[in-house]
């Protein structure tokens, strides 16, 4: 037998494979990382190459990483490049830890973010001084979004992991076998933090306590394998809208249920990737929202291999494909559209 992660089997599948590297119309990744890089030059190009009108930055950080994105990133290149900043939450202790997480939204804004993102952290990470894990609705963090309604700064906030991650047995039954046996260090099953329920619980709760303040809730709301869930939240919460980041692998593997869903949500739906650009990655992307291609790979194999199944184009009509490639991340990241006239409305 050919060892599991040596088996690369090529469709015999006759259908048009070419590649798409443009998209239809203009793009705006409204969540990457460019903390990856530090090769700026080589991230313009691509964006040029592959249709990339700005890429929305999540490293804003709070510390030295948000001078050296502004500097390198944004200050030369407004129009290609913005940042949300992060709010430090080891503080949240001290009792004065309100005042300073006021104090650092009010600084985002004055240094030019246009949003604020959050990780997984708060959640699968962060505890406080007893030990016990922060989650997302925890009442001491209530000034941050506060801050960010009177602000008019949207956040997103990446809640939880694929639900799999949790799994507490990976064997030979479970789909992301390979990509969890590749980084151990990616599953919860073992980790004594809060388990995907009830750091949905927390969502929910996050997003019924804070109805001025918009949410972009990163990967398709948390829970892509679930879109019926995500549609209930979405018809609840006016103040939730979600990003297609590293989940089009998901969605493209429901091609019917996603395209009602993106066609039903689809103001509420922004394009981002997660990724820095590769051509099997935008390509990916492109033929997933335009185009009625089946079976075909969400990434390549060897840049990240989610699981091994193929995905379906769900070819969006133009008017949502703009909303969700562009024109929703300019109504919900309200700073950008003065930063890109010539796509405002
Ligand atoms: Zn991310």
């Amino acid at each position: 037998m050919i060892p599991l992660d040596q088996f690369r089997p090529i469709t015999r599948l006759e259908l048009p494979q070419q590649q798409r590297l443009r998209p239809k119309f203009p793009v705006i990744d409204a969540h990457s990382h460019l903390t990856r890089t530090k090769d700026v030059a080589k991230v313009l190009d691509d964006m040029d190459r592959y249709g990339i009108r700005m890429i929305v930055d999540m490293d804003g950080f709070w510390d030295e990483r948000m001078d050296y994105q502004l500097k390198h990133y944004v200050e030369p290149h407004p129009d290609r490049f913005t940042i949300f900043g992060r709010v430090n939450l080891c503080g949240i202790d001290e009792p004065d830890f309100e005042r300073k997480a006021r104090q650092r939204v009010l600084e985002c804004v004055e240094r030019g973010a246009t949003g604020l993102k959050f990780s997984k952290s708060l959640g699968v990470k962060l505890t406080d001084k007893n030990g016990v894990y922060l989650k997302p609705d925890d009442p001491r963090l209530q000034v941050i979004w506060a801050t960010a309604a009177e602000c008019d700064l949207p956040v997103t906030i990446h809640i939880a992991d694929p639900p799999s991650f949790f799994d507490k047995v990976i064997d030979e039954t479970h789909e992301r076998y390979e990509e969890l046996a590749g980084h151990p260090n990616w599953s919860y099953g073992n980790r004594p933090c809060p388990r995907f329920p009830e750091l949905m619980e927390a969502q929910e709760r996050l997003l019924a306590a804070n109805p001025n303040t918009r949410f972009i809730v990163a990967h398709v709301g948390s829970h892509a394998e679930n879109l019926a869930e995500v549609s209930r939240m979405l018809d609840t919460y006016p103040n939730m809208f979600v990003d297609t980041a590293e989940r089009i692998s998901e969605l493209g593997r429901q091609p019917y249920t996603s395209r009602d869903f993106l066609i039903k949500y689809q103001d509420r739906v922004v394009y981002g990737t997660d990724l820095l650009p590769t051509p099997s990655n935008i390509s990916g992307n492109y033929r997933f929202f335009e185009t009625r291609d089946e079976y075909f790979p969400y990434n390549s194999l060897d840049e990240h291999n989610q699981g091994r199944w193929n995905i379906y184009g769900v070819y969006l009509p133009d008017d949502v494909l703009q909303k969700i490639y562009y024109k929703n991340a300019l109504r919900l990241i309200p700073r950008l559209a003065k930063l890109l006239p010539d796509l405002a409305p």
